[in-house]
């Protein structure tokens, strides 16, 4: 089943592993030692095309089977992975780096979504309308769109393609995914287990490829949506593209979340919080908390007091050794990337507390490691507050005011989450109802939509309309057709030619 051990990742297609054949593959590295531990094929368009074809052909008797049976299929999935949850998170951990708990977490969050789209039925209902004119009755219902790509980062290789698949089946489309290259592991997993939970084959197809695969599924005819979760730069791409060969797109991208730290916020609340959010996960997090604001530079001292030894004594090492907190990051280049950052900042002025450059892990020195680094009295102009660096990098930014701090938050181009510590429900109430942004908290840095809900951003976080799972997830995944019905009923209007208000037809 698990493609530990295994050589070379193929695709999946047709409900089976194939191998790739376009005569390119790239390398899987377990980040924590920077060994290749296999390779991954990588797909041209020909490999795409077929694909994308066995998911057409399995569309139709897939979208005609009623849903409440389509669901039976994710009820039995669901079941398999939670017997495999622990399999499955060690083979993340493996390619990705963070924490055997950490990949777990993650999977019980894709697993929720499992969950939601297990009830689909209820949110497939249409509505009605009796008697809008004399013996006619309107009735609106949703229907699936066909073949629809999900396209996906490395940083929740479980999660994010459990964000899109199990909606996008369960409303009757067929699905092609296309996982990071970085860590293709966990896709094939999956796919496997919704073969075994009974799935037709060609509903779920997984093809594993870089840029040539996106490409493909961007531009192929028979692709009627796509939804991506990545970086700004190529969300915007795949969104441009998509829609200009005419697909329904939804792309959720980068992030530089906030973190507003009031004067009266509880500080020990605040510290735990700063350190799972930031430091979670290495902070390759959409929703990592990368910069703190503090009001007031009491609430900042107050608050660097407490924090700055525990982030000197954050427990970094490999995904497999006991007690660790903070695993590596994904690879070389963004260790050098991140590292290069931090050089920037200290060129800037910004105020370097803990350097994470020199980290050495005692067995893994050739591991992707950074560690933990906080920054003070960070600007705005600063490249460190400006982009996303995507790793263990914090920024403490110091505001006059919640007003000056509210500003921040605004004016930052991207708009994922954001959150407010304080005591104060005015300032909460203010801070939730102003802030230009997807997901909000009060006194929560982590503020993820459960299952039901939908995950999405504002600003260049978000290119599309719809954000992801929950009642968004469904209208993405479907699309809305109106049918107006008239039965003989004896009464005889005769012919009409005019467009009458009312209702009268
Ligand atoms: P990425 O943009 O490099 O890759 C995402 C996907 O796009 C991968 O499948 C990759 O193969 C493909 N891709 C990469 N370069 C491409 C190109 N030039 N043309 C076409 N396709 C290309 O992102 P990543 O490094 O894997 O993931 C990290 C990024 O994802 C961060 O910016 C993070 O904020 C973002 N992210 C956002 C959310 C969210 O919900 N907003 C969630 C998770 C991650």
């Amino acid at each position: 089943m698990s493609t530990e051990g295994k050589k070379v990742v193929g695709h999946y297609i047709g409900g089976q592993s194939v191998m790739g054949i376009s005569g390119r593959e790239g390398g899987v590295y377990n980040p924590a030692t920077n060994e290749l531990i296999r390779n991954v094929a990588l797909a041209d368009a020909a490999e795409v095309d077929k694909a994308v074809s066995n998911a057409a052909e399995a569309f139709h008797d897939w979208a005609e089977m009623p849903s409440a049976r389509r669901v039976q299929v994710l009820y039995r999935y669901r079941e398999l992975l939670i017997q495999n949850i622990d399999e499955m998170a060690r083979l993340l951990s493996s390619e990705h780096g963070k924490t055997v708990d950490d990949a777990k977490g993650s999977i019980t969050r894709g697993l929720e979504v499992v969950e939601f789209a297990c009830g689909i039925p209820q949110l497939l209902k249409g509505e009605f309308s009796e008697s809008v004119a004399s013996g006619v009755d309107s009735w609106s219902m949703r229907q699936p769109l066909g073949v629809v790509a999900g396209i996906t980062p490395f940083n929740f290789p479980a999660m994010v393609p459990m964000w899109m698949f199990p909606v996008a089946i369960a409303c009757g489309n067929t699905f092609v995914l296309k996982p990071s290259e970085r860590n293709p592991s966990c896709a094939a997993f999956m796919a496997n287990l919704l073969t075994e939970a009974g799935l037709p084959d060609g509903v779920l197809n997984v093809v594993n490829g870089d840029k040539e695969a996106v490409d493909s599924l961007l531009s192929h005819p028979s692709v009627q949506a796509v939804s991506f979760v990545g970086s700004t730069a190529v969300g915007e791409y795949v969104y441009q593209t998509g829609c200009a060969h005419g697909k329904r797109v939804q792309a959720l991208c980068g992030a530089k979340n906030h973190m507003v730290v009031m004067p009266d916020a509880d500080m020990g609340q605040v510290v735990d919080a700063v350190m799972g959010a930031a430091y979670g996960s290495a902070g390759e997090r959409c929703m990592a908390i990368s910069v703190v604001v503090a009001v007031g530079e009491d609430t900042a001292d107050r608050m660097m007091e407490q924090l700055v030894p525990r982030i000197e004594t954050l427990k970094v090492g490999a995904y497999d050794q006991a007690g660790v907190e903070m695993g590596p990051v994904i690879t070389p280049d963004a260790r050098d990337r991140i590292k290069n950052y931090i050089d920037r900042g200290v060129k800037e002025g910004a105020d370097l507390v803990v350097d994470g450059r020199n980290i050495s892990i005692p067995g893994y020195e050739s591991g992707c490691f950074v560690g933990a680094t906080v920054f003070d009295r960070v600007k705005p102009e600063m490249a460190i507050y400006r982009d996303e660096i995507f790793g263990p990098v914090l920024s403490v930014v110091r505001a006059e005011s919640y007003e000056a701090a509210l500003k921040l938050v605004n004016d930052h181009e991207y708009g994922n989450g954001t959150a407010i510590f304080t005591r104060d429900g005015d300032a909460a109430r203010d801070f939730g109802h102003r802030a230009q942004i997807g997901m909000v908290g009060v006194n929560v840095p982590i503020p993820v939509p459960l299952a039901f809900h939908s995950f999405g951003g504002w600003k260049r976080s978000l290119f599309g309309d719809h954000f992801m799972h929950g009642p968004e997830g469904v209208r993405f995944y479907t699309r809305m057709k109106t049918l107006t019905s008239r039965w003989p009923s004896g009464i005889k209007e005769g012919a009409v030619f005019n467009f009458k208000a009312g209702g009268e037809h």
